[in-house]
């Protein structure tokens, strides 16, 4: 039976518009479900320091918008959909599509990322960007000589706050326990840490801001007591975890404890001729460069599976009822 793609990508971050990128220039005419968040993370970020080629930075939407552009320069072709569901038991894979029905591939390139957990009191969302953040390595200098506090206390949280400290002048960790959750060495040295200090058993109710996304400090719950008090400060890092987004392929791939896509020999899954991207089955970098980084390889493993395929059937395009984006 012949597919309707050689190559499917889902997912639109650095990972997914990268693989398109790689897989479009292997002339394997890729197609790319964007999903609900289109652009992934970076599309929460402003400025974006740590991409490699721009000195003076690039805001996070823009740089998207420019990979975006440069997928559909070289041929991809681009779904504004979601995946409702895959079959990943049976030749060739299949993809339902909420904006284009069923469709069939020989290869698919799972770039799904993962979703910072949000506190989901409001006001965090609200300010993401505007002096609430999900990732310290992204934001963390636009706080030098400011006080800050970072939620959580995980590995996770440990990390953000003792890095944060470079530029930070102190970094309240607040926690919902009187016990961190982290690793004894990542507790240790943030223990140690002059600027790090605790606010143990709270939850944070409240963020305060003066109405121009300018955060000027959080309210905490004593959740034993119900005590409220304002701690004042310019920002507020959010570190209570990432989930995984593989809801779609749960049971069908190897995940991990965590939820992360298993892969191995670079970006292969435990089906073969599925392949996995970015932060979707990475929780350790985490960076748009390394997801990048992630998506080539996964375009590279699927035109490489593909070769060695005992077949090289002809694919019939994007099914009638796909509705697709020309490249500009
Ligand atoms: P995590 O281990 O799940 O920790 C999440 C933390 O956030 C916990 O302390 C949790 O509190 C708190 N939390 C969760 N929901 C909350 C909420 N709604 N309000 C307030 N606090 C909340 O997540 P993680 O720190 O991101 O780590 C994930 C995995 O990656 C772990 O396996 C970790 O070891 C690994 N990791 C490793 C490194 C490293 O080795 N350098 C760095 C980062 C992550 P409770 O403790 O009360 O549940």
């Amino acid at each position: 039976m012949t597919s309707d793609r050689r190559v499917v990508i889902i997912g639109s971050g650095p990972a997914g518009l990268t693989a398109a990128l790689y897989a479009a220039r292997a002339n394997l005419k890729p197609l790319l479900i964007e999903g609900l968040e289109a652009g992934g993370q970076l599309m929460l970020t402003t400025m974006v320091e740590n991409w490699p080629g721009y000195r003076d930075g690039i805001m996070g939407p823009d740089l998207m918008a420019e990979m975006r552009a440069q997928a559909l320069r070289f041929g991809t072709e681009v779904i504004e959909g979601n995946v409702t569901a895959v079959d990943l038991g049976q030749r060739p894979l299949t993809i339902a599509i909420d904006a284009a029905g069923r469709i069939t591939t020989d290869a698919l390139i799972i770039a799904t990322g993962a979703s910072a957990r949000w506190l989901e009191i409001g006001s965090d969302r609200k300010l993401s960007g505007h002096g609430v953040s999900t990732c310290a390595t992204c934001d963390g200098y636009f706080f030098r000589g400011k006080p800050i506090a970072v939620i959580g206390g995980g590995d996770s949280a440990m990390e953000e706050a003792i890095y944060l400290t470079k530029f930070a002048s102190k970094v309240t960790v607040v926690h919902r326990r009187d016990t961190l959750r982290a690793s004894k060495i990542m507790q240790d040295k943030a223990i140690a840490n002059p600027k790090i200090d605790f606010v143990w058993d709270s939850e944070v109710a409240e963020i305060k801001d003066v109405g121009r996304g300018e955060v000027t400090g959080i309210v905490v719950r004593n959740v034993k007591t119900g005590q409220l008090r304002e701690l004042p400060l310019d920002g507020v890092f959010i570190a209570i975890g990432h989930t995984p987004n593989t809801a779609l392929v749960k049971g069908q791939l190897e995940l991990d404890g965590n939820g992360y896509i298993v892969t191995h020999h670079g970006t292969r899954t435990s089906v073969p001729g599925v392949f996995a991207a970015g932060d979707v089955q990475d929780h350790v970098y985490r960076q748009a460069v390394t997801a990048a980084g992630s998506g080539c390889m996964a375009a590279i493993d699927a035109e490489r599976y593909l070769e060695g395929m005992p077949e090289h059937a002809e694919t019939v395009g994007a099914p009638r009822s796909v509705e697709v984006r020309s490249p500009q």
